[in-house]
């Protein structure tokens, strides 16, 4: 599937910068164009693999490419006033070529947390395509500022996408790292599930004819209907194709050889399937009640079947209890890895969403206390207490 990304922000340009570098490294051809957009000039600088004339700085006569400070309602304002210089950026996309835009943003700072909505809606307006938003939640110990601004974006940004994507950083915190380092590996991290997940859907990789091939418009179905989504996980190495037809099949013969090879790679599916539904999803929530899902196996073709995937896809039906679960492979011939990608498309049972806004309306109950507060403080300060003096003027 192939895809026009847009990072808003510090956080959304770091990821479509990694996703570019994923691109390149596994020839995915899933990024089509890439556009970072921010109010910091020094954040676009520091990218890496977006080219420069793609990285577009907002707000200059506002905030003079110092960013907005985490202040959500300023990211948005600047993002509605210089819109026609996003869309200039995007005039150069060849849009009739890609399947979706996608918009990469932290939701818990400024810039991207204001500004995503407001381009979601832009672009929802102009074009056909669906536009996704890939929303990162912040970690529950950045702070009640942090939590306000993700609460409020994302409200906003699910009503403008045609489905939200969502990371939480706090799921896949790192303890004991510097937090650079351990954006690094979680950037990875998301990079490789949303790789594996657009990816499956542009075939031709090493020409293989797989069983059933992912087709861009399962992702597209299975996301279409709105919402939010979240992913699962899991790999397993395998051996690669030069041990295969080694002394054990010779000695075996060959008919028998296959038949355990396809229980055992059957099982071995099933067990991916199982570990990525259950294990760390990229928004931890019950999976039970989802409205859709996909299932994709990628990996080695001699390694996928189709009773795996299956037998996976039945498995994810009953505990989804969903009728509208959708499965099939991505064959990548030289990988020494197979592994299980679910999406789980309209989830609605979401602990962790509940609780950011339960600590966002607290946040918000403290600010405005704080800020009637401190009011009454600087008066008191200032003034005497019995007015005896004036004021100038
Ligand atoms: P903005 O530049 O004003 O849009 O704000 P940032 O993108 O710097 O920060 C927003 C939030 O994104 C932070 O609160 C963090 O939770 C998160 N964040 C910042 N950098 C990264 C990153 O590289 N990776 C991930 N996963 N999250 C990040």
């Amino acid at each position: 599937m192939k895809l026009a990304m847009v990072g808003f922000g510090q956080a959304g340009g770091k990821v479509v910068d990694k996703f570019l570098e994923y691109d390149k490294k596994h020839n995915s051809g899933i990024v089509r164009a890439a556009i970072a957009v921010n109010t910091a000039k020094a954040d676009l600088m520091g990218l890496e693999h977006v080219p420069e004339e793609k990285r577009v700085l907002i707000g200059q006569s506002r905030v003079k490419g110092h960013g907005v400070g985490a202040d959500n309602e300023l990211g948005a304002e600047v993002a509605e006033e210089d819109i026609d210089e996003i869309q200039g950026a995007i005039d150069s996309v060849p849009v009739h070529e890609v399947d979706a835009f996608l918009i990469v943003a932290g939701l818990g700072g400024g810039t991207g947390s204001g500004g995503s909505p407001v381009l979601a809606k832009h672009l929802q307006r102009i074009y056909t395509e669906p536009v996704y938003g890939l929303g990162v939640l912040p970690g529950s110990d950045e702070g009640g500022i942090y939590t306000l601004n993700a609460a409020r974006s994302f409200q906003t940004f699910v009503r403008e996408v045609d489905n939200l994507l969502v990371f939480d950083n706090d799921a896949w915190r790192k303890t004991g790292e510097s937090v650079q380092g351990g954006y690094d590996e979680i950037n990875e991290e998301i990079v490789t599930r949303f790789g594996v997940l657009f990816g499956a859907g542009e075939i031709g990789q090493g020409g293989e004819v797989a069983e059933s091939v992912v087709d861009s418009s399962e992702i597209i179905n299975t996301l279409a209907g709105g919402g939010v989504s979240t992913i699962g996980y899991a790999s397993e190495t395998v051996e690669t194709s030069s041990s295969n037809g080694g002394l054990l099949s010779r000695i075996t013969g060959g008919d028998d050889d296959d038949d355990l090879d396809s229980a055992h790679t059957t099982n071995r599916i099933t067990s991916l399937v199982r570990k990525a539904a259950l294990g760390r999803l990229t928004l931890p929530c019950e999976i039970e009640g989802t409205e859709r899902a996909l299932l994709v196996l990628a990996g080695p073709p001699r390694h996928l079947n189709r009773k795996g995937i299956e037998r996976g896809r039945k498995w994810i039906e009953e505990q989804t209890g969903s009728m509208e679960v959708r499965g099939g492979d991505y064959p990548i011939t030289d990988s020494g890895r197979v592994a299980s990608v679910v999406l789980l498309s309209g989830v609605t049972n979401v602990p962790r969403i509940k609780e950011l806004q339960q600590v966002a309306i607290e946040a918000q109950d403290n600010i405005d206390d704080i800020r009637n507060e401190s009011q009454d403080n600087l008066d008191d300060l200032i003034n005497d207490d019995e007015d005896e003096l004036e004021s100038l003027f």
